[in-house]
Parts: structure tokens; sequence; C-alpha cells
């Protein structure tokens, strides 16, 4: 894993720390608040990784090729220490050993780090131990808490720390469920539509999007009649839309760095991606908005679509002329 991995997952914890390293402000301490995130770890050893890596600083990403990235990887560099709790507790005697060890060494040179992952595990004494030790940090020497929790930890170890705070994991259940929050007011229409046309309906969009992208005015010839046969009526047509909204949005998302908020299929994401920038994907979202507010006033449904696809279309041509 490598701190690019995440630029999705947790794009603002991903952008401070490159941008820190970038402008040579690391701090000699951290604390990695995990709020439910599950890969807190990797995530904590790919910032290591890119810390210590020696190429960082020219490419800005991480070579994961290099010897550093190897043996870091391998667990065999010898000035990473990760502490956990031995049984329940992290203890002082845990502490004082790698301290003492890592001032010894600082002299001759060379980045140490050590990681205690679940910090608040640590007892009475180990926090206090830790707490001495972020007074008077030594040069070369940098501290990453990892934790559940941020509120289990001293506010003196927290005061003295650099925070970051990663985003919970959202998961499909989640988007889908931030799908037809976006479509539905009541939480019955939310029910209903998650109990039988979600999956359904969203995995049709996806696929008609992503054909659209590619192949342009044919999806008219070849995909309008389907649609037409899934999204029947007004109501129907209307949420279609609104998730092709949403699928948008996200496209637009993922060129900006940003998190996927309601889809998960990052593969059609990032190919119809390349087919756009900011400007063309806001001019589709307006379009799609103008269908819907006009839906109502249109007779025949069939044209509605027709009309929609050649204008997105024509989005796409006016870009390319651009390039
Ligand atoms: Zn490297």
């Amino acid at each position: 894993m490598i701190l690019d991995n995440f630029k999705l997952e947790q794009p603002i914890s991903y952008k401070y720390l490159i941008n820190s390293i970038r402008k040579n402000k690391t701090s000699h301490a951290y604390i990695i608040e995990c709020n439910g995130y599950t890969k807190g770890y990797d995530f904590s050893i790919a910032f290591i990784k890119f810390l210590l890596c020696p190429n960082h600083y020219t490419n800005l990403t991480n070579c994961n090729n290099c010897y550093q990235c190897k043996i870091i990887d391998n667990h065999n560099f010898l000035e990473l220490k990760i502490i956990e709790a031995n049984g329940q507790w992290i203890k002082k005697e845990q502490l004082s050993e790698l301290q003492k060890d890592f001032t010894r060494k600082a002299v001759i040179g060379g980045q140490k780090i050590y990681l205690i992952k679940d910090a608040e595990k640590m007892n009475q004494a180990a926090a206090n131990s830790i707490l001495k030790f972020l007074e008077e940090p030594s040069p070369g020497i940098i501290a990453i808490l990892l934790t559940q929790n941020i509120n289990q930890l001293m506010d003196t170890i927290i005061s003295r720390c650099q925070i970051i705070h990663l985003e919970k994991d959202s998961n499909n259940e989640d988007k889908k469920k931030k799908i037809a929050g976006f479509i539905f007011n009541s939480q019955n229409e939310i029910n209903e539509f998650l109990e039988n046309d979600a999956e359904f309906f969203i995995e049709f969009i996806m696929e008609y999007i992503n054909y659209f992208e590619k192949n342009k005015y044919r999806t008219i010839i070849l995909k309008n009649k389907k649609y037409l046969e899934i999204f029947d009526d007004r109501k129907k047509m209307t949420i279609g839309l609104q998730i092709m909204i949403l699928l948008y949005q996200d496209i637009l998302n993922y060129i900006l760095d940003k998190k996927l908020e309601y889809f998960d299929n990052i593969d059609i994401i990032k190919n119809i991606s390349l087919n756009n920038n900011i400007d063309t994907i806001s001019s589709k979202i307006k379009i799609i908005y103008s269908v819907i507010e006009n839906i109502n006033y249109n007779v025949n449904l069939n044209l509605v679509l027709d009309k929609l696809i050649i204008k997105m279309g024509d989005v796409k041509s006016v870009q390319n002329s651009w390039n």
C-alpha cells in the first residue's frame, strides 16, 4: 500500500500529508484517528513509507520499489518500531526501552519512527512517558499514535500532536441510501426503493451512461428502448435522471480527487472521467436538471430521452474541439 491508494478514500488527509511533506513541514508527532475506518494501520504504514522513501521529494509519489520501501513492507526496517498492547494495555516498559534506544541512535542521524497501535490502550504510566517524550522531541524521531477515538487520549498528548482524522468507510449500502435520500423525501419511499428497485436502477444507469460516453448518439438507437421499458412512466423516468445526476456528480468528485459519494464502480467512473472535464460535467448535469424540470410538460417520453442524449452528446463534441 502506498499513500496514493488512499487518495479517494481519504482525500482530505491525503492532501494534507502530501502538502506538508512538499512544504517540508512534517511534525514530530501525529495522532491518526480512525473513526471506524478499517484501514487506519495500512494508511499509517503508507504514510511512514512516504516519509522515509528517498524518492518522495522528487516525484511526490511513493516509488514503492526502493530499498527503503521494500524493507518497510517486509517489516525489516529497524528504525521503525511498532508498539501494540501486550494483553489489555500498552505498558510503560514497552515505551521506555524504545525511547532510550531511539534517543541514543538519533544522534547518529537518519529518521526513526515509532507507531503506537491502539494508543488509547496506553495505561497512565505509559501515557505519561509518551507525554514526556512529546514535550522534549528529539530531532529525527517521529511518533505516530494510531487510535480509534481521540477522546480517549490525554488532552496534553493531543495538544502536542498534529491530528489526522480519517473518514469512516462508507460501504455500498450506505451509498445506496445516499442515492435514495437524494431522490425521496419520506422514509417509506426510501425504504421501498431500497428494497425493490435501487440495485437494478443504479446498475442500469451506470451501464447506460458508460455506453453513452463511449458511443454518443448511437445510444438513441441501441439503448433508449431498453431504458423506456425500465423507466416506463414520468416518475420512474425522473428517478433515472436523478441517479444520472449523482453519477456525474461522482465523476466530478473523481476528477477533483474527492471521495466518491454515491457509486463504487471505480473503473467505470475512471473511464468516463477520461472523456470529461469540470465544464462538460457541469453542462451535462444542467441539461439533465432541465429535462427533469420539463418532464411533466412533455407528452412523449421517448422524445425526451432522445433529446437528452443529443444535447449531452453535443456537450462532448464542444469539449473535443477545445483539445
Ligand atoms: Zn521508495
